[in-house]
């Protein structure tokens, strides 16, 4: 007898066991999809994650209920990168499951509705007409579909007499799969008789000798079917491609069909077909520098699977991944490279595609499920050589013979999903998929994590150092503005300094462009009322509402609340309430004031939220069409202006100093980013830094554009307070709509993991927004041993979860796991 390990789509920590009935033992395999009954009632598609010959000993298993694909959906070394995932964020494989197939994969629940075979009815509860009317049905059809019980008896609310029937015990109710996928099809035309059959072909010319058209088109088919050619092979014509050729309608192409002389039929077309690669340029030759580091590189990958190539902004790393990507292609391998969702701009596409053309797959989450599917069927189905550029789920493709991997960017925190579940790291889990495959794997990053460049420095990675930028473009000056020197002399109004202006408008009128960035998007983050000090706070969360003022609304930042800016203050009835602070907003409307005649665009969520808003916003930049970018950390990342000789930051102290060991790295991350943007060719860029705190050391670091300054000082204070990479930081999140029992659950949690982990536990604690969209939120935090295996860890904190498991408080509480939170 064969078994099935199956994962199912529910967040539960193993995987199950069924047995596979002799139909289907020859038909199934590991990457299947099966339906199979769970619980008593409940019928769900899973996966077969492993086939094995012995039972489990301690229960009986269930058979399968059905084979859904004729071949696997899922290779195996993806169903084992989805175990290590699930072990190592400790969550369920369920959870790894549905964040890596498209949805249209793993297709929706619909009710299925069977009698209840142990049903036996009673006196006492007699059915009710239309309960018998769905009894008989049953008794006659089997299974049914309610959609179809309702199309049938045409009886209304089927649902609510469903739910009665299947509480009084008479029907089995179970969850049934439909496909959603909509494939692209093309029609495809036929001639109706054989090669051979000439007196039929003279028929058919005689049939269309009245009308030239029909007969064009005629002739032009035997033509493009290579009918008449005897040599060559015949075949069937795409009818978009017969209607253009015979310069013909589709009425014409219909009156052949009804004359019994052509045919039509349907057939799948992927979206994105592979076809041979069309024509291609070669990469662009290196400079001296960026040859010695690609050689660099490759000498380095002999010793390393994994290499650090640090390169400072505008160094030109791209060109250095195209070189090595075109080896790699050449090879018959194929290629993943990463990249944060932000930088997926046409910008990079166009240039990546002009070399590979279209090997090259760009797969993000703008795209539609139906086309991620036929994505997924592309790189499951090919043998060649490929690219898939693409954000962090782009990891999840069925990729067969991976041979290099590149993270680009590789520090940022966009690669991190928070949620829901697997709250996975995507360039963390990029490496172990290289593993996986054996390819090697190349981060890169102009301000790389603490943790990569430590590893690098001890050996566990290779690191390459590019140092210049291409074409001898200088690294930008920065320079401070004192904003507490000004606010004493109250020689500031608004958030926009003079010298900040000033060399604004000097920039622009010696024809540059400028970059403005201010961490907060809306018009003003508070609102206060003059008389009684009332401010508007989240209905769901505890925050306070940010006032948008073109839409003159309150937002919640966090769970999208909204509402209007009352006109009275609701509290004391005065009409005194006023907005407090500067968000993007607000510096775009000052600036448009300050400096007159030049145009301002803004870039952040509100301005990008439709398809095409960030990529529009972008190209006017680019091309000159607006002077000054005002933008939200969306500004700082990766983007290649020639023009821009002056970035501005309207205010680095809201970066510096959070409660958390990770912000000085965020700070200086997103300053040096934000710096890199300026003065990208030959003039030398600048950038002015507004702070009530210029002699911050992290701002020191900014300014002498010193990586390995910043590093030395960070890791030295990483070690002190036992942070990483000296240990691997868990998250604990406990959950609960009820503040009394949240409290109650994350102390006895708290406790139960001291238990078994000592001091390694800190909390409970209260995050920083502590309540969002009515759930109240607590943390603990979990500091093990760098090495530690994470298997183990889960094990442990789940054996600390079942001690306390039966207290009401735990039960009601969702309790989930961030582990290597960034
Ligand atoms: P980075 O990613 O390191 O910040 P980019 O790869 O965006 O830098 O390169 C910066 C700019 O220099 C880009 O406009 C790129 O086209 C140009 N560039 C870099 N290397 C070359 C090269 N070898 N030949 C031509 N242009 C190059
Ligand atoms: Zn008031
Ligand atoms: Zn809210």
């Amino acid at each position: 007898m064969l078994y099935v390990e199956a994962i199912l789509p529910l967040p539960l920590y193993s995987t199950f066991t069924y047995s596979v009935p002799d139909s289907l033992a020859d038909k199934i395999s590991v990457g299947s999809r099966i339906l199979v009954q769970f619980g008593r009632r409940k019928y769900y598609t899973a996966l077969v994650a492993s086939l094995c010959s012995t039972p489990p000993k301690d229960y009986e298993v269930k058979e399968i209920v059905d084979l859904l694909d004729s071949s696997p959906i899922v290779r195996r070394p993806q169903i084992q990168f989805w175990e290590w995932m699930a072990d190592y964020y400790m969550c369920a494989p369920g959870d790894v499951m549905k964040a890596a197939l498209p949805s249209a994969l793993k297709p929706e629940s619909e009710t299925v509705v069977t009698l209840n075979r142990d049903y036996e009815p009673s006196a006492g509860e007699p059915m009710s007409e239309k309960e018998a009317l769905v009894f008989s049905l049953l008794e006659h059809e089997g299974k049914m579909r309610l959609t179809d019980i309702e199309h049938s008896l045409e009886i209304g609310d089927v649902a609510r007499l469903i739910n009665i029937m299947f509480e009084k015990g008479i029907i089995e109710v179970a969850e049934r799969m439909v496909n959603k996928y909509r494939a692209v099809k093309k029609t495809m035309v036929k001639l109706t008789i054989d090669r051979d059959d000439h007196d039929a072909l003279h028929e058919f010319m005689h049939l269309v000798s009245r009308s030239r058209k029909q007969e064009q088109m005629l002739l032009n088919f035997l033509d493009q079917s290579r009918f008449l050619y005897r040599s060559e092979p015949l075949v069937d014509i795409e009818k978009e491609q017969l209607l253009k050729g015979s310069n013909g309608s589709p009425a014409i192409l219909k009156a052949l069909c009804d004359k019994g002389i052509l045919t039509t039929y349907k057939v799948v077309v992927n979206r994105f077909e592979s076809a041979a690669p069309n024509s291609t340029t070669s990469p662009a030759s290196l400079s001296e520098a960026q040859q010695k580091a690609l050689s660099e590189i490759r000498e380095s990958f002999r010793d390393y699977s994994t290499v650090l190539l640090h390169g400072v902004t505008g160094s030109g790393k791209t060109e250095i991944y195209t070189h090595l990507i075109d080896e790699v292609i050449r090879q018959g391998n194929q290629v993943l490279y990463l990249v944060p969702e932000i930088s997926l701009t046409t910008q990079l596409t166009d240039r990546v595609r002009k070399v590979f053309g279209n090997r090259l797959i760009v797969y993000h989450s703008k795209f539609s499920d139906s086309e991620r599917v036929d994505i997924w069927k592309r790189v499951l189905s090919s043998n060649e050589p490929l690219i898939v550029l693409g954000a962090r789920s782009a990891l999840f493709l069925p990729f067969h013979r991976l041979g290099l991997v590149i993270v680009d960017e590789e520090h940022e925190s966009s690669y991190k999903q928070y949620d829901p579940a697997p709250r996975y790291n995507a360039r963390d889990s990029a490496i172990m998929l290289a593993h996986m495959h054996g390819a090697k794997t190349l981060l890169a990053s102009a301000t790389p994590s603490i943790e990569t460049y430590y590893k690098s420095l001890n050996k566990k990675y290779g690191l390459v150092k590019l140092t210049e930028r291409f074409n001898g473009a200088n690294l930008p000056d920065v320079d401070f503005i004192d904003l507490r020197e000004m606010r004493k002399r109250k020689t500031i109004k608004g958030m926009i300094s003079t010298p900040l202006k000033l060399i604004t408008q000097e920039t622009l009128e010696q024809g540059g462009q400028a970059i403005i960035f201010q961490n907060r998007r809306g018009f003003a983050p508070v609102a206060i009322c003059r008389t009684c000090g009332w401010t508007p706070k989240c209905r769901d969360c505890d925050v306070s509402l940010v006032y948008h003022k073109q839409s003159n609304m309150l937002r919640c930042h966090y769970c999208g609340y909204s509402t209007l800016l009352p006109r009275v203050c609701p509290a004391c009835g005065e009409n005194t309430i006023d907005v407090y602070g500067y968000g993007t907003e607000r510096i775009a409307e000052d600036l448009h004031q300050l400096l007159p005649g030049h145009r301002v665009a803004r870039m952040d969520l509100d301005t990008t939220r439709n398809k095409d808003g960030y990529q529009e916003i972008i190209e006017e930049f680019s091309s000159g069409e607006t002077d000054i970018l005002v933008g939200t950390q969306m500004v700082t990342k990766g983007l290649d202006f020639d023009n821009v000789r002056l970035v501005g930051v309207i205010n680095a102290d809201t970066l510096l100093n959070f409660p958390d060991f990770r912000s000085n790295e965020r700070a200086f991350n997103m300053l040096e980013q934000v710096s890199g943007r300026s003065g990208r060719r030959k003039e030398r860029g600048r950038v002015l830094i507004q702070t009530s705190r210029p002699d911050d050391p992290v701002l020191g670091f900014v300014r002498n554009h010193d990586y390995e300054g910043f590093y030395e000082s960070e890791i030295a204070d990483r070690q002190t307070f036992g942070y990483p990479p000296f240990t691997k930081v868990i998250m604990l999140y406990v959950k609960n709509r009820n503040a009394t029992a949240v409290d109650k659950a994350a102390s006895f949690l708290a406790g139960s993991l001291r238990n078994i982990f000592g001091n390694r536990v800190l909390g409970p604690d209260r995050p920083f927004v502590s309540r969002i969209a009515t759930m109240h939120l607590r943390s603990i935090m979990l500091k093990v041993e760098a090495a530690a295996s994470m298997k183990k860890v889960k094990e442990l904190c789940r054996r600390a979860y079942l001690d306390v498991a039966s207290d009401p408080d735990v039960k009601s509480s969702t309790i989930y796991y961030d582990v290597d939170p960034v």
